[in-house]
């Protein structure tokens, strides 16, 4: 598909290190992405925030300040930049080194890397992770779609739909590298939910479905918002419900994999659900309600159950369902359509086509 390797510069997240969890998926999504370049022969090198961790690739860690999270600003917000944005930092230095890459590959959800795409020589591809937010955002993303008609690429058709004009978006899906997760046949009786706890992220109802089930419910992730597991605590003191703090993968599929079911109970459009691979990479079913990025990957009936949005008797038919799913199709749907040979596959074509395009342009 190429003549020779690619040179990749992959610009991550600015809210917080990779292997801190405060990307969220974005995170486990640039790692994976870095190996399967890797594998299919281009050089990667990532730029991150210091105190990022990232076994396997060349990495340039950039020191200043994170930015916060835009899941909850509302659709009016300004840009705003921290004194000294650690974004700025890390642009800065990808402008300095554009020469010798072929391609630079954005993972953040932030203005300046969209503003900056024209001034760069060197063609900027953007993996957006989440659905539109903002006025500001959608505004700018869709300025460089207009401009340069490849650049953008996105994890689900749900998740492009959120946006205006979103046309000439590609889907790319995502990719894991499976060999990291282990299938487990016999599950131990708990259901499990998995991402940061975080309003968006709706846990109350797999909590009150655990509470009504009566089958304990253990949580990982990245304590995002205290306030927000605090008022869940207070509010269902009795559910069975334990949170086992955040695990690197190797821990979490070993424990997710003891799972009878991982429930999925997002508030938002949801732009993908990597943890919806990652269970059903260990053979554990998905129950998640239907829509964003989860509607497009849960088969009802075969690797898990769609549920109504925000029904908690649509979870508790749900789990009382669950005998009717079987483990190892839920392990086999995943490598047919999540390793990362596949998104690799997905991932060349999307870079040929602003390859392609620039050398027309
Ligand atoms: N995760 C993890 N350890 C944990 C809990 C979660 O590494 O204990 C990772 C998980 O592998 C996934 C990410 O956190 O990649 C959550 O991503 P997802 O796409 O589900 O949601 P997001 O946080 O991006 O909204």
């Amino acid at each position: 598909m190429f003549q020779k390797p690619l040179n990749l510069l992959f610009l991550s997240t600015s809210v917080g290190p990779l292997g801190s969890g405060l990307g969220g998926g974005v995170e486990l999504t640039l790692r994976n992405m870095a190996q399967m370049m890797q594998q299919r022969g281009h050089e990667v090198t990532v730029v991150a925030p210091a105190g990022s961790v990232l076994p396997d690739s060349s990495l340039v860690e950039v020191f200043g300040d994170l930015h916060p999270t835009a899941q909850n600003e509302g659709r009016d917000a300004w840009i705003a930049m921290p004194p000294n944005s650690v974004l700025a930092g890390m642009w800065n230095y990808a402008s300095q080194v554009q020469d010798n890459y072929d391609l630079i590959l954005n993972f953040a959800y932030d203005w300046l890397p969209f503003y900056l795409t024209p001034t760069l020589a060197t063609p900027v591809a953007h993996l957006v992770s989440m659905g539109s937010l903002t006025h500001a955002m959608d505004r700018i993303i869709t300025q460089v779609a207009e401009q340069f008609p490849h650049a953008i690429a996105v994890h689900s058709r749900a998740q492009a739909e959120t946006f205006p004009d979103s046309d000439r978006f590609w889907v790319v899906s995502n990719g894991f590298d499976l060999q990291q997760y282990n299938f487990c046949a016999e599950p131990e009786n708990t259901l499990g939910w998995v991402g940061r706890l975080a309003p968006e992220k709706g846990l109350e109802d797999a909590v009150v479905a655990a509470q009504v089930t009566n089958i304990p419910l253990k949580i990982w992730g990245v304590l995002q918002d205290v306030a927000y597991w605090h008022d869940i605590c207070d509010q269902y003191p009795d559910a069975p419900v334990s949170y086992e703090g955040f695990l690197p993968t190797a821990e979490l599929q070993q424990a997710l994999g003891q799972c009878r079911a991982l429930l999925m109970t997002p508030k938002w459009v949801e732009a993908f659900g990597n943890v919806a691979i990652e269970a059903l990479a260990c053979g554990v079913p998905v129950i998640a309600y239907q829509r964003g990025g989860p509607a497009e990957i849960v088969q009802h009936g075969k690797t898990g159950w769609l549920v109504e949005p925000d029904s908690i008797q649509g979870l508790v038919d749900a789990i009382a369902q669950l005998d009717q799913i079987d483990r190892l199709t839920c392990r086999r749907y995943a490598e047919a359509e999540y390793s990362l040979q596949a998104m690799s596959d997905r991932v060349e074509r999307w870079f040929a086509a602003i390859l392609n395009q620039r050398m027309m342009g």
